[in-house]
């Protein structure tokens, strides 16, 4: 080995942030913590210190750090095939639609990486679906948004963000987007055009700080995309998957979309892994040629993706996060703080929000670090937690413990 090209050995924690600190771009503000390890709720830091995750990679390891089954179905299909573009077959793909398919009742599939990659091939198809089956003019689609949106980090999804840290900057942005009030059943009708060709929408806004829209709107959503025929795309990227206590959030509300997107935990957190899927025929508009992507369908995301969709059920993560949710929720409402302003939540995707004279949800995030519990802040005010789906009553009720004695300070 060339000497002069081993690295210098780098250990502690400041070491670490020194690193990132000199050569990385500063598009991220994260705690102080340098994670080496991790499995099933628990991370562990350089410095050996372990912590109960309370964010799951925002959703994306739902099914728990380094799960060994998917471990062992990544490292069989590594060994095995990994990439053959979609200029030929792989022998995962196909399998993995059906099992998808079945597990969601749904007609079809478009695979694709990042969860944005979903939102865009969507919007992509809603607008063809437009021109080629509605019958709006050339470039006229108009697609509806909800205020406080977050789809993803690419230039047309940020295009129709309202927070300004997406936006301001980035411009300019391409037309056919508006904008609605979320929860709004009457502003949405009132938005609709004979143009409009779709909706796209998240169940509950998870990077808004875990909104729950009242009790009615995605139904009422739901019958005025099917009266002026309009496309409904629920983006359940972060709330799809069990994170909610159902295997998509769409079921607390009885509605289908047409639309629905996922990403996330669809690979439990291994590699990145996407798809909309469809319930009617929308994804049929697209004809060969006309979209694609050369790692999405890849036979090792596929082998990933199947396994992790697998041991979601078969491990009974979806009701474990249901119940477990429903302790976390009554425990953290049980905290008697005058820092509250409010709980929230549902499965276990839960939002603490504190009052502004509280001064800041990351300084309770660093308290909760220090006591091994890993949380990150939404927005200025808003302790999100969202631990994996594996997380047990005893692990629930420490992380309960800890919450009490930070929040009542
Ligand atoms: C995370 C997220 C996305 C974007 O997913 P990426 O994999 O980061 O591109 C889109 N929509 C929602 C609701 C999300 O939570």
């Amino acid at each position: 080995m060339n000497t002069m090209l081993m690295e210098a050995p780098v250990s502690a924690t400041t070491d670490y942030l020194a690193l990132e600190a000199e050569y990385g771009a500063r598009n991220y503000k994260p705690l102080d913590v340098v994670i080496t390890r991790g499995e099933g709720v628990y991370l562990w830091d350089v410095e050996g210190r372990r912590y109960l995750d309370c964010l799951s990679a925002y959703s994306a390891v739902n099914q728990g750090h380094c799960h060994p089954r998917i471990l062992e179905a990544m490292i069989k299909q590594a060994g095995r095939l990994t990439l053959t573009s979609r200029a030929f077959r792989n022998d995962q793909l196909g399998l993995f639609y059906e099992e998808l398919c079945t597990l969601t009742r749904s007609h079809s599939v478009l695979p694709m990486n990042t969860g944005v990659e979903a939102v865009e091939s969507a919007l992509k198809v809603a607008r063809k679906w437009g021109y080629d089956i509605k019958g709006v003019p050339a470039n006229q689609a108009e697609i509806i948004v909800c205020a406080d949106n977050f789809h993803g980090r690419t230039l047309s999804v940020v295009g129709f963000s309202t927070d300004p840290a997406s936006t301001s900057g980035f411009g300019p942005f391409g037309p056919g987007f508006k904008v609605v009030p979320y929860g709004d059943a009457a502003a949405l009708e009132a938005a609709i055009t004979p143009n409009t060709v779709a909706f796209l929408v998240e169940p509950i806004q998870g990077e808004a700080g875990v909104i729950i829209p009242p009790t009615g709107y995605m139904q009422k959503a739901r019958e005025l995309c099917t009266r002026h025929d309009v496309i409904l795309i629920l983006d359940e990227i972060q709330t799809g998957l069990g994170r909610t206590g159902r295997l998509l959030a769409e079921e607390h509300e009885g509605v289908e979309a047409d639309l629905t997107l996922i990403g996330k935990a669809l690979s439990g957190g291994f590699y990145p892994v996407s798809a909309v899927l469809s319930n009617k025929e929308v994804l049929g508009v697209l004809k060969p040629g006309e979209h694609g992507s050369t790692f999405g369908g890849n036979p090792l995301g596929c082998a990933v993706a199947r396994m992790a969709l697998k041991v979601l059920v078969d491990e009974g993560m979806i009701d474990n996060a249901a119940h477990m949710g429903e302790r976390m929720l009554a425990g953290l409402n049980a905290i008697q703080s005058p820092a509250i302003k409010n709980v929230r939540g549902r499965g276990l995707m839960i939002a603490v929000e504190l009052h502004p004279e509280a001064g800041g949800a990351r300084a309770y995030c660093q308290a909760l670090q220090t006591r091994g519990l890993l949380c990150k802040e939404t927005h200025d005010h808003t302790i999100r937690i969202a631990p994996p789906l594996v997380i047990t009553e005893g692990q629930v009720d420490w992380a309960l413990e800890q919450f009490d004695a930070v929040l009542r300070g």
